[in-house]
């Protein structure tokens, strides 16, 4: 970092304001640096939240979902099941078939669309039909290597809906509100199994049983447990984030829809991590005006510093300041900045990742989105913002995954090692090297040398898909 501004020095060539703009982004980067002992506030803030959230119903902004999920696949789980996984930017529907132990997956199927745009935002009954219009297309494409080795009856499947649901069973929950680009007025409040279940019934398509409902994290979760039993934590880094992990049945003593919890075993929890906040994270004036201008201000904070959906459009957010205040363009505020989200996380991390004398990349993205013939130093200090955007998400993600390894006894704290897993997914994490890259060092700083060196992040890529089918499969009715 320290040397990218150094660099940042010396190639100006015209265009004035270069000090300037050398100001704002110290300024920028000074708001947004989030160094140990701050890290170490946050990560103890989320821990402290994690059990404010289990104690009563309203005990903190992070609603710490129970999922009725207490036990997690075997290996040993056999047959043909679907799932069906609504994330934040993709759809897919899936079919695997399970040979248990010795064969496990033996064979699957995916589909993926992107989720259409008006989808998002229009009415309910539109969203559930295009699911239920694409899944039912699926099922009924079955070859016979899948349907020979299907129990008898209606087919079983998975429900991933990566949105915050107030669960009643396994298999039920309501929509407690949309996230990421989602508003769907309607939608909030219904019961999302018995919402697709309709559709499906108006598609007069196969026969199909949601076995389980499950947020992303917790398939993912399962995903991973499925290949490595040390997984203990979920996490998503993606369009949005969370997290999910087993709690002790008793560390748990609110209600949940008025009915008291089981008391014995555990229980996954979805903590919707996306809605913590704490007062030690430092924001600018560029988070507070996303926010406002958000779909849903106010709300789901930390997912807006962290979550793939927002890192370019914050970078945008800087660029235009550095633009307007500092004549970052020459004294041109290109038009193109002006538009929301423009700028995705793909191309902050292409522009991050490039390490070219000229940054080529950097200039060839910016192109792309209209802003041509840059300078160096207006590239660098581009590459700059990127850098300092990517590396506060990071640090932020890191604290939140250590307030975690705190709460279930695995920071190393107690002079204990244990291996503990963490199953990731989401295209942020899975695409972004150098933001996995900040993420393994904040770990490192936080949990130190030697703690560090048990928590292994793995990608299962995809992982909630299959976790979803997986689960379908361990709370399946054909025994
Ligand atoms: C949702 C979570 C989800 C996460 C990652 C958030 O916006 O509230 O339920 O797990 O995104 O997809
Ligand atoms: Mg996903």
């Amino acid at each position: 970092m320290a040397s990218v501004l150094l660099g940042w020095q010396k190639g100006r060539g015209g265009g004035g304001g270069g000090g300037r703009v050398q100001a704002l982004i110290y300024e920028f980067q000074h708001r947004c640096a989030l160094p140990l002992h701050l890290l170490r506030k946050i990560s103890e803030a989320m821990t402290h939240e994690m059990t404010a959230g289990l104690s009563t119903e309203s005990g903190s902004r992070m609603p710490m979902l129970p999922t009725f999920v207490e036990k997690m696949p075997t290996g040993n789980e056999k047959g043909v099941y679907y799932a069906v996984d609504l994330g934040g930017t993709n759809f897919r529907v899936l079919r695997v078939l399970l040979g248990g132990r010795e064969k496990r997956v033996m064979k699957q199927e995916f589909e993926e669309v992107a989720i259409p745009h008006p989808l998002m935002v229009g009415t309910s009954a539109e969203l559930y039909d295009f699911i239920a219009k694409k899944l039912t297309d699926f099922v009924s494409r079955e070859s016979s290597e899948f349907s020979t080795h299907a129990a008898a009856g209606a087919r079983e499947l998975g429900l991933t809906f990566s949105f915050p649901i107030s669960q009643h069973s396994i298999n039920s929950g309501l929509l407690i509100m949309w996230t990421k680009g989602f508003k769907i007025a309607d939608g909030v409040g219904q019961d999302v199994v018995q919402a697709l279940q309709q559709a499906m019934n108006r598609q007069h398509g196969p026969k199909l049983r949601v076995a389980a409902l499950v947020n992303d994290t917790v398939g993912t979760m399962a995903g991973g447990r499925y290949f490595d039993p040390d997984v203990m934590i979920g996490i998503i880094l993606g369009t949005g984030t969370n997290a999910c992990y087993f709690e002790r049945a008793d560390n748990v003593h609110k209600l949940q829809n008025g009915k008291p919890l089981p008391k014995t075993g555990s229980m996954v929890y979805n903590m919707e991590w996306g809605a913590f906040w704490s007062s030690h994270i430092p924001t600018t004036h560029v988070d507070e005006q996303l926010d406002a201008e958000s779909i849903n201000p106010g709300q789901q904070l930390y997912e807006k510093m962290i979550g793939g959906m927002y890192l370019g459009d914050i970078v945008r957010r800087m660029l235009l300041k550095l633009a307007r205040e500092a004549s970052l363009f020459s004294g041109e505020v290109p038009q193109q900045l002006m538009t929301p989200f423009v700028l995705g996380t793909p191309e902050v991390s292409k522009m991050h990742a490039d390490e070219s004398i000229d940054l080529r990349v950097v200039a060839k993205t910016l192109a792309k989105i209209g802003i041509h013939r840059t300078y160096l130093h207006t590239r660098r200090a581009v590459h700059d913002v990127c850098d300092i955007v990517a590396l506060r998400s990071a640090r932020l993600a890191a604290a939140g995954i250590t307030g975690i390894l705190r709460k279930i006894g695995r920071d190393g704290k107690n002079g204990e090692y244990t291996r503990t897993v963490i199953a990731m997914d989401g295209g942020l994490y899975e695409h972004y090297a150098k933001f996995r890259i900040y993420i393994q060092a904040a770990l490192t700083e936080l949990l130190g040398e030697e703690a560090v060196k048990y928590v292994v992040l793995e990608n299962f890529k995809d992982g909630s898909g299959i976790g979803a089918t997986l689960l379908a499969a361990c709370h399946s009715q054909h025994g």
